[in-house]
């Protein structure tokens, strides 16, 4: 692509550095070198080595100023969580992380910004051993697209479609603390100082559960990770594998400061707002004992089982039906 962030006048902090030098500076340097890269950023493309027999596990997603995140948010965070969303995904695939793409469309070049930005996501890279390899810098409004790549071997990938009427339905972790930190931030919800503390690192800093997604190879039969709300996500899994399920409110794993919230507000914030990026999965009722063994130290929790009826049915703490007021994120949703 051409270089518009040369010679257009840039931003007074940076004012003498072209496209070429700020990439060298802010995105050459960095904390991961790994053996599989033979070129890395600086020529036209990378060249990696994929592990032979392995599948390559390929996914991006977009941070948009506005839409994914406050423009005022610390960029720190917002490093972290771009890279953190994908490695997301890889998870649930139950790839290992290798490599990462960044394409980054920035309104100025801020150095201040960008050294924040970068310590974020590196710190990330370096503790999961994912190396930066390329990407494409462009002037624009703040626009955040990573591009992961990890390994697995085709036969144990985690797919959406493997679900079977009996298998157990599982969730990691909790759900709903970044829902009710992301209401806080919005003015939708008071919180005191220390429990928003508590809650906000789940917004601004989720754990992609890697190690989880790839100890489930060969025992989940159908796996996603929660980005858009565990009703959505796990109906992807539901359509993808032709099924149906019954999940019970009393099930759904809370830490207790959301389970204040949700006995206050409803269940909203833990069933259909997401953020969460913990990993919904199926298995086999035979095999729940190898997943037992697994021991996940994010905690893992049973909330229902897969049925053969197409259809999702929640069950409150009454044994009563649950009619969720909403499901779940879609960006391209029609208003009611
Ligand atoms: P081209 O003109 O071939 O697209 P660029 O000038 O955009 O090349 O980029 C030069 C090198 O810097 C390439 O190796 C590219 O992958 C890398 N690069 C550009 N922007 C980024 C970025 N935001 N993060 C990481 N690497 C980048
Ligand atoms: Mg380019």
């Amino acid at each position: 692509m051409p270089s518009p962030l040369k010679g257009e006048g840039e931003s007074v902090k940076i004012s003498c550095m072209t496209e070429f030098e700020l990439i060298r500076h802010f995105f050459a340097r960095q904390p991961v070198s790994r053996a599989d890269v033979a070129v890395g950023i600086g020529d036209d493309c990378a060249l990696l080595r994929p592990p032979v027999g392995q599948s390559l596990a390929v996914t991006s997603d977009l941070l948009v100023s506005g839409v994914h995140f406050l423009p005022d948010v610390d960029p720190a965070s917002l490093g972290h969580k771009a890279l953190a969303v994908n490695l997301s995904d890889l998870a649930a695939m139950g790839a290992e992380p290798a490599w990462f793409l960044l394409n980054l469309v920035l309104p100025e070049a801020d150095a201040v910004w960008l050294e924040r930005f970068c310590r974020g996501m590196f710190e990330l890279a370096r503790q999961y051993n994912v190396q930066l390899v390329g990407g494409d810098t462009s002037r624009g409004p703040l626009t955040i697209g990573i591009e992961a790549h990890g390994f697995v071997p085709e036969t144990v990938a985690l797919r959406r479609a493997g679900a079977r009427a009996g298998d157990r339905i599982y969730v990691t972790g909790t759900l709903g603390d970044a829902a009710v930190a992301l209401l806080h931030r919005l003015g939708k919800q008071p919180l005191s100082g220390s429990d928003f503390a508590a809650l906000v690192e789940r917004l601004d800093r989720p754990v992609p559960r890697v190690r989880e997604g790839m100890a489930l190879r060969g025992i989940a039969t159908g796996a996603i990770d929660i980005s858009d709300g565990l009703l959505a996500d796990l109906g992807h899994i539901l359509e993808m594998s032709g099924v149906g399920a019954r999940i019970f409110l009393d099930k759904i794993p809370l830490s207790p400061i959301c389970r204040t919230h949700v006995g206050k507000f409803g269940w909203e914030a833990a069933l259909a707002m997401g953020d969460d990026y913990e990993l919904c999965f199926t298995v086999p009722a035979q095999d729940t004992g190898a997943l037992e063994k697994l021991r996940f130290a994010c905690g893992v929790h049973c909330i229902g089982e897969i049925e053969a009826e197409p259809g999702l049915r929640i069950v409150d703490e009454l044994g009563k039906p649950y009619r969720p007021s909403f499901t779940g994120h879609d960006h391209f949703a029609k208003p009611k």
